[in-house]
Order: structure tokens, then sequence, then C-alpha cells
């Protein structure tokens, strides 16, 4: 009893001496994404601080009370996006001054972080570039002008749009297998191996959510997909497991409500939880508004995320044992768009170590990014959205009928009869009654 009482007591003492005066300014971590940079610092408790702009040359100052900066902190380089480099000093009043050296002038939002997983107190800085002052130039009086279009030409048809998203990044490694393979880092590798593929897909073309090695908010990783008018999102994962044995991949979609298995319950709060590690989510008051949504539309867009994740799960059973031979369902956030066909792909377990030596191999990630495109293009074969070139070349279809003839189809649809057999792999120029034959596109059309 009286041991116990003392450890409250040193617990306290020690709590109080961090109140006191040395909150430590351990580390700091570094990451540039396309439209912001993140600086992180790892302190070694929770504190205040202040911040402000200087300009010429452009600085950020963050002033912490109480604090003081490690001789790693101090000694490191730490140069990244809008960051040039970063000095610290203390002040009289014993304030830390941490200064931020810009490239440029930037706009600071700042926040600090509880521990969570591997993290223990943080202290974040997001830098948004600003689009500063523009000089603008002498007015010419030249008026400018207005071509004229033709209005009723037929809308050019779209290419279809893949929104491919890697899971994790920045300061969310995602799980981390036993060699130290990170899931965020070969989850990108296997993103852009598939946007390689789709590029050249005719008529398709990949939009990656995530392209460095950077934390996106998974409300975020939705709403680009939106604004880029995607026609599937696929968020890409590779995951851990406790039992090292765990081995397959598996497809998800949205469910309703509650995940479908237990293991898909455990991966839902370990995936959701991705925006406490890799910072807050400010999207949250969008939450009642992305619930209304969901319930207008989500039913259909559930029902063709189920069918896109049957074509992908026919892809991947080629590339070996599944997880799950069958459509999994969980509420992982990143599937919530109310509109976009969605699905999450667990790749394989990272946290087996032979998934894991799979999982770094070049020729596997390539073979994973083969088998997802196969299913891109079974579904979208069978569900081509209107206005794109896939419906356009899925309408230019022909099922035979008895007495056709090879060069009858193709006088009708003004094709080579070459290239009709070739676009359509015949061997001889027989014909069975009821076989589709794709027409291929008119030269020069
Ligand atoms: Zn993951």
């Amino acid at each position: 009893m009286s041991r116990l009482i003392t450890g409250v007591y040193l617990w306290l003492a020690v709590q109080g001496l961090a109140l006191a005066g040395t909150v430590d300014f351990k580390n700091v971590r570094l990451w540039a994404a396309p439209d912001h940079t993140r600086v992180v610092f790892d302190t070694s408790g929770a504190v205040s601080h202040h911040v402000f702009s200087l300009q010429n040359p452009a600085r950020l100052v963050v002033d912490v009370p109480a604090a003081q900066a490690s001789k790693a902190l101090q000694a490191a380089s730490n140069a990244g996006g809008l960051v040039k480099g970063i000095r610290t000093a203390i002040k009289k009043d014993k304030t830390l001054r941490i200064v931020l050296d810009l490239k440029q002038s930037a706009k600071p939002r700042t926040f600090s972080l509880k521990p969570n997983g591997q993290y223990g107190h943080r202290l974040v800085i997001d830098l948004y570039e600003t689009t500063g002052t523009r000089i603008t130039g002498k007015d010419t009086g030249k008026q400018a002008v207005v071509k004229k279009t033709v209005v009723n030409k037929p809308a050019a048809l779209r290419n279809l749009v893949i929104a491919i998203d890697a899971g994790h990044g920045g300061d969310d490694p995602g799980a981390i297998g036993r060699r130290g393979t990170r899931e965020k880092t070969v989850v990108l590798a296997i993103a852009r191996e598939l946007a390689a593929l789709i590029r050249k897909e005719p008529g398709m073309r990949p939009v990656m959510i995530r392209e460095g090695d950077y934390y996106v908010g998974l409300r975020q990783r939705i709403n680009k997909a939106r604004k880029e008018n995607a026609d599937l999102f696929i968020s890409i994962h590779a995951d851990g497991f406790h039992s090292q044995r765990a081995s397959g991949s598996s497809v998800f979609v949205l469910s309703r409500r509650g995940a479908s298995s237990e293991m898909g319950r455990w991966l839902e709060a370990k995936e959701n939880s991705a925006d406490l590690a890799g910072g807050v989510s400010l999207d949250d008051k969008d939450d009642l508004l992305a619930e209304v949504l969901l319930d207008l539309s989500q039913s259909a867009t559930i029902e063709a995320s189920h069918e896109v994740a049957s074509n992908m799960l026919g892809g991947l059973k080629r590339l070996g044992k599944m997880h799950k031979s069958s459509v999994q369902r969980a509420g992982f956030v990143v599937l919530k768009s109310p509109d976009i066909p969605s699905i999450l792909i667990e790749t394989a377990f990272i946290s087996n170590p032979q998934e894991e030596n799979k999982l770094r191999d070049k020729r596997h990630q390539k073979k994973l990014a083969k088998a997802m495109l196969s299913g891109i293009r079974d579904y979208f074969g069978n569900n081509p959205p209107p206005g794109t070139h896939m419906a356009a070349l899925a309408a230019r279809k022909y099922k035979v009928k008895s007495g056709d003839t090879l060069s009858q189809i193709a006088a009708v649809y003004q094709v080579s009869l070459s290239s009709l057999r070739g676009y359509n792999s015949l061997k001889s120029d027989r014909l069975r009654v009821g076989d589709t034959l794709r027409i291929p596109p008119v030269q020069g059309s």
C-alpha cells in the first residue's frame, strides 16, 4: 500500500517537473505534400504554443514556453517542401523559440496531437502555399478576343477516371512487417504500377490520391476523387494481423452497419484510426451531410462497388490464395463516397513473412497491379458509364446470327476484314451463332 502511494507521489512529482520546466522537443519530421508541408515535432509532453509569421525573408516563428530542443533536433538539417531550415533558441524567459526558414511565405495551421499508437505527444505545423501578391501587368487596352465555338457539336467522349488511393503515408506508416517493410511504401509502389497500366489503357485515366510519402486525411481522399469526377475509387492496403499465419488478399466494400467479419472489424478500427496517427480530421463537420447523402444514393453505389469487388476478386484469385474468397464488408471511411463505386483491397498480410517478401518484390507488385486492371476492365466492360470511350466501344458489338459471314459484318460496319479478325483474335473466319464480335473503331474517325 505504502509503495503504491510513493509511486503515485513520484509520478505526480515527475509530471510536476515536466510542467514546471522542461518539455523536450526531441525530434522533427518533415513531409512534403503537393499543396502543403507538414512539420511534426515529437515532444516529451503536451505543449502550449504561439505562432507568427515574418516576411523578408519568409519565416515562421513558434514560441513554446518552458521547453527546450534536444541536441538531435538542433543538429539535424531539416529541409524539405517549403522549409529551408529550422533553427532554435532559448529566450530569457525560458521560452523555446523555433524559427522555420521558408522558401516563400506560407499560411500556417498548427495543432497538437495526443499520444497514439507508436507516437507520443506531437506538435504539428502544416504550411500551406500562399499564392502571394500577384503583380498585375499594365493594362494594354486590348480587348480579349472571344472565340465563338460551335455549340451543337456532339460532346466529346471522355476517359474513365480511376482514382488510386495508396493507403497511409507520411507520419502514418500503416502496418509494419518483420523485416521492417512499411505498408505505406509497398502500397504506393503497387499504386504506381497500377497507374502506369491504366495510363496505357485506351479510354482510361488514373488519378493518384497520394503521389508521395505524405499523409492525406481520409475524407480528403474521398474529396480529391470527387473533384476529379472519378468513376471508381480503389484504396490499396497491405495489412498486418497479430497472427503471422494470416495470409492472402481480400476485397472490401462499405457496409451499412459494422463489418461482416471479425477481421473486418479489426481492420476497420485500424484503418480508420489512421487519421489519428496522421493528423486530425478537420472535416468532421461534413459528417452529418455525408450521412444524409449516404442514405440517399449509397445503396446503388454499394451495389456497384460490390460488382467491381467481385470482378477484382476474379483477377486476384488467379494470383494465389485469397484470405477471403467472397467480398467483405466493413465501415472504412475512405469507402464512404455516396456516388463513386469504391473498394478497398488488402493485397496481402505484411505480417506474414512470406507475403512481406512478395510485397517487396517488384514483379509481384506488377502482378497485383495487372490483376486489379483486369478487374477494372471486366467491370467497365459490362458497365460502361454513358459518354465514355468505353461506352462507345461497348456499343460496337455484334451478335452473330445464323447465315452471317465475317466479310458481310466487316462490310456493314465499314471495317477491314483483317482488322475485324485481329480485334477478335479469330483464328479462322468460321463464326458460331450467338458469338459476340467486338467491332474495331473505324479508321480515321
Ligand atoms: Zn492499411
